[in-house]
């Protein structure tokens, strides 16, 4: 007999949720972190879209340690020392909140672990455990094997899982971007101030142009009483540029945050954390055989996250994964086992759901590509602005023969501009 019913590999807001729905289906479930403390060493950028945990703990919010909720959106434009900030303040009809993931992470395990989930923290799994070309547990560290009926990996980007379950090619840089991170402390009344932010509001401000052409972008979100802040790269793309300009993600972010535009925001701030962490890229996705028999793989691990460039979108997906695979083994549990063919229910729910969510997704990550967007657009940007707010008492040209000349400038022809607009309208 199996020692679980089934062992959960990775306390992520995949992990946590996906042991929680189990456990709450009346299965013995065992879920198993290497951090010290769950969440410990997990990080993001700082937007959590509430639709899809909103479905397992209705007003999660009341109770769970988020910071902020998003009610101003931030689109900024980079050229050199100068910027442009679009600003956007709303009620939005869906919620997204900011949040530090070491405390919100916690809270989610917590609710595993009263749900009758037993949480092992600070312990590496090392691999599934393969008997006869199927999955039937876990080896953690010391060599410790544990036996389940069914496995799930939700250990991240990285899912070792993953790979030795024979699920997924080894590793490539082009498979990733990666993101540095720090949390800067500021007085709450300071942050309000600054982000004209009023009680709970939270703002999501993200800034183009700054990346000397790579592929990425800063973000900044705001806390209760730290802002988080940084850069995101595709790593193909800095390699691509190693040549051409000397960057490395920490001198890509101390630029970011040295800028004028930037440092208003942060000035006088105390750094309190920094962190750094791949993201998958969707290329992984198309390579990710997503079970097999005895094993399930959930967010990350699965490739289930979106980099739009400058901002990435994980969370809401992982948690919508971990959804569909318990839903999933509780299937092929109660229709006579973890087999592959059972466990097909999985890519079912994910087709009747979240995969279109993320096909579309997808389409705004190829529009992300053009590496227009990240230095001729925010210059082309930024020209026609000042141009449009300079007064000398001279006769200066109509914006109409400015922007020709903008454009002549930033080597984009009328053409190219018509087809990248119309590719946005199409993909956003
Ligand atoms: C810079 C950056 C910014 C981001 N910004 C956002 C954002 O603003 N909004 C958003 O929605 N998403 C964002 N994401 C993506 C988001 O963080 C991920 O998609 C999400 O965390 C995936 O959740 P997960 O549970 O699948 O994996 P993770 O959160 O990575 O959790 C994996 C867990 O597995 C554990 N683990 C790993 N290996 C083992 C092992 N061998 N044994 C035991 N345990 C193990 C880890 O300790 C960890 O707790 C960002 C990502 C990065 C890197």
């Amino acid at each position: 007999m199996a020692d679980f019913d089934v062992i959960v590999v990775g306390a992520g807001p995949a992990g946590s949720v996906a042991s929680y729905l189990l456990a709450k289906k009346g299965y013995t479930v065992l879920l198993v972190d290497r951090g010290k403390r769950v969440g410990s060493k997990n990080m993001f950028g700082g937007r959590l879209y509430a639709w899809s945990l909103q479905e397992v703990f209705p007003n999660f919010w009341e109770e769970a340690p988020v910071e902020r909720e998003v009610k101003k959106e931030v689109l900024g434009f980079i050229s050199g020392n100068e910027g442009v900030e679009v600003s956007l303040s709303w009620e939005p009809q869906a919620k997204s909140f900011t949040l530090l993931r070491a405390k919100f992470d916690e809270w989610l395990s917590q609710k595993a672990e009263d749900a009758g989930v037993e949480v092992i923290s600070g312990i590496r799994v090392e691999s599934p455990l393969i008997e006869g070309g199927k999955v039937k547990g876990i080896v953690a560290e010391g060599d410790e094997r544990l036996e389940s009926e069914v496995v799930v990996a939700a250990d991240g980007v990285l899912s070792f899982m993953a790979e030795k379950a024979g699920l997924r090619p080894p590793l490539r840089k082009e498979d990733f971007a990666v993101g540095v991170k720090e949390v800067i402390e500021l007085p709450k009344e300071k942050i309000e101030d600054r982000f004209g932010l009023e009680g709970k509001e939270g703002a999501a401000q993200l800034y183009i142009g700054f990346t000397g052409g790579v592929i990425g972008g800063g973000f900044i979100y705001t806390n209760l009483n730290t802002i988080s802040l940084g850069v995101v790269a595709r790593i193909g793309s800095l390699y691509e540029s190693l040549d051409k300009v000397q960057y490395s993600m920490w001198n890509l972010l101390d630029e970011f945050k040295a800028h004028p535009m930037i440092r208003k925001y942060v000035r006088g701030g105390k750094l309190v954390e920094y962190s750094a962490h791949l993201i998958p890229e969707t290329q992984f996705l198309r390579e990710v055989k997503l079970y097999s028999d005895g094993i399930v793989l959930v967010g990350d691990a699965a490739g289930f996250c979106v980099n739009y460039g400058v901002t990435v979108r994980g969370m809401d997906f992982a948690i919508e994964s971990a959804k569909a695979a318990a839903e999933a083994i509780d299937h092929a549990l109660k229709s006579g086992g973890a087999t592959s063919s059972n466990l097909s229910k999985y890519l079912e729910l994910l087709n009747k759901g979240m995969m279109r969510e993320l096909d579309q997704a997808k389409k705004a990550v190829d529009l992300m590509e053009n590496p227009r967007i990240y230095t001729s657009y925010p210059n082309l940007i930024i020209k026609l602005m000042k141009h449009m707010f300079h007064v000398s008492g001279r006769p200066r040209k109509s914006l109409y023969e400015a922007s020709k000349e903008f454009m002549k400038e930033e080597s984009i022809s009328l053409f190219t501009a018509i087809r990248d607009i119309w590719k946005m309208l199409r993909s956003l």
